[in-house]
């Protein structure tokens, strides 16, 4: 097992990533004195995978375990859900002597952060990050959120765990496609913050997608230690943590124009930061020999490249509807070379897209 601190003074946290790591849930939660009540939340799918086996350690530890089981899907990332997740805590007298713990993706660590976040004015929680998306990147930094019918994210809070606790063995079962998408987030922490990582991406991408378990563990440990990196420096994203954000801005709007289900979030992001790296050489920040290194990355983790194509005054009008528009002015994060980025405002995006989504010669 690897660990690593979020820097964060008062509410600094741990990450431990390893191998068969939910079972050492309950001597961590000791450890930490955390309460003595567990409020589990999984979904249809993950809990009938991994549910039972943190629910008997718990209880076998003298815990009092109870738990939620929410649907899968962004669909399900609503306020229905974190009512059931409310109705349950009431119904079940807990007060704020309950732990909130998240078992599963992406989906159930947002919901579940956002409801340890609100209820009572707050519960402490822990999350146990199964897919490798949130292994490397929903799991940590404290953004928590559910869906509005009107956008993505909209109500949320930043709210810290307690614990992240990282069982690559989990990812065994998660689908090759969901993996994929998760090694897109790897890819972008390499291109923005770590030209060695990707070197090593380039020679490991075969036994990441082969889920060998060292070479899981090593990979998420590194994006874990990138993301706790910035976080640390910038915990509520007023500057430097952006920079995650590198291959979201076409990204989104191709996940959004697809109608989200269609196109994963990992295989917009991918197919976004080719677009990033081709406006980033021709505005001389990388040379043609890094685009052609992070389309080959991103080919050999099985990510699509060419996003589909969709007009370029729709791409355009959601690109400018996105967070990091001020006064009507795209910003997007490109990157300098490969393991460095910056934050561009781009002068003229009906241009510079055009160009970014012409077929290569
Ligand atoms: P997800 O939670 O929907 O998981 C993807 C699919 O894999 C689901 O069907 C899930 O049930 C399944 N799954 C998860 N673990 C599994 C396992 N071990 N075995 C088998 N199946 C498994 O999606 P995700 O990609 O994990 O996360 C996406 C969500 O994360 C989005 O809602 C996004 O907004 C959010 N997100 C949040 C942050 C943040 O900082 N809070 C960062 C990035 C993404
Ligand atoms: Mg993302």
């Amino acid at each position: 097992m690897e660990s690593l601190t979020v820097g964060l003074g008062a509410r600094s946290y741990a990450i431990h990533v390893g191998a068969d790591l939910l079972t050492a849930l309950p001597d961590w939660l000791k450890a930490l004195q955390l309460p003595r009540r567990v409020m589990l939340v999984s979904n249809q799918v993950v809990a009938p995978l991994y549910l039972s086996t943190v629910e008997c350690c718990l209880a076998a530890a003298d815990f009092q375990v109870l738990s939620v089981i929410l649907p899968d899907g962004e669909a399900s990332k609503n306020a229905a859900s974190l009512e059931q997740i409310y109705t349950s805590l009431i119904r079940s007298h807990c007060d704020r002597q309950t732990l909130l713990v998240a078992l599963g993706g992406g989906v159930v660590g947002d919901i579940t952060g956002f409801a340890a976040a609100t209820y009572l004015r707050g519960v402490p929680f822990v999350q146990l990050p199964t897919s490798l998306l949130a292994q490397v990147d929903s799991s940590v930094g404290g953004k928590t959120a559910i869906n509005h019918p009107l956008g993505k994210n909209l109500i949320g809070a930043f709210y810290q765990p307690r614990l992240v606790l990282i069982d690559v063995k989990t990812l065994q079962t998660l689908p090759a496609r969901e993996l994929s998408a998760g090694l897109a987030e790897v890819i972008k922490y390499g291109v923005i913050a770590d030209a060695n990582f990707f070197h090593w991406l380039e020679l490991h991408s075969a036994n990441l997608r082969r889920l060998e378990q060292e070479f899981l563990i090593e990979a998420v440990l590194r994006c874990c230690r990138i993301k706790a990196a910035v976080v640390a420096e910038d915990e509520t994203e007023q500057g430097q943590r952006a920079l995650l954000n590198y291959g979201h801005t076409f990204g989104h709007a191709i996940e959004q124009l697809c109608g989200y289900g269609q196109v994963l979030h990992g295989e917009a992001v991918a197919m976004g930061m080719l677009v990033a790296a081709r406006i980033a050489e021709r505005q001389q920040l990388c040379r043609m020999e890094d685009v052609q290194r992070i389309r080959e990355l991103i080919a050999a983790c099985g990510l699509p490249l060419q996003p589909p194509s969709l007009s370029l005054e729709a791409c355009l009008e959601v690109m400018l509807r996105d967070k990091k528009v001020t006064a009507g002015r795209l910003r997007m994060v490109l990157n300098e070379g490969i393991g460095s980025a910056k934050l561009v405002e781009i002068a003229d995006p009906g241009e510079v897209f055009a160009v970014a989504l012409a077929p290569e010669l």
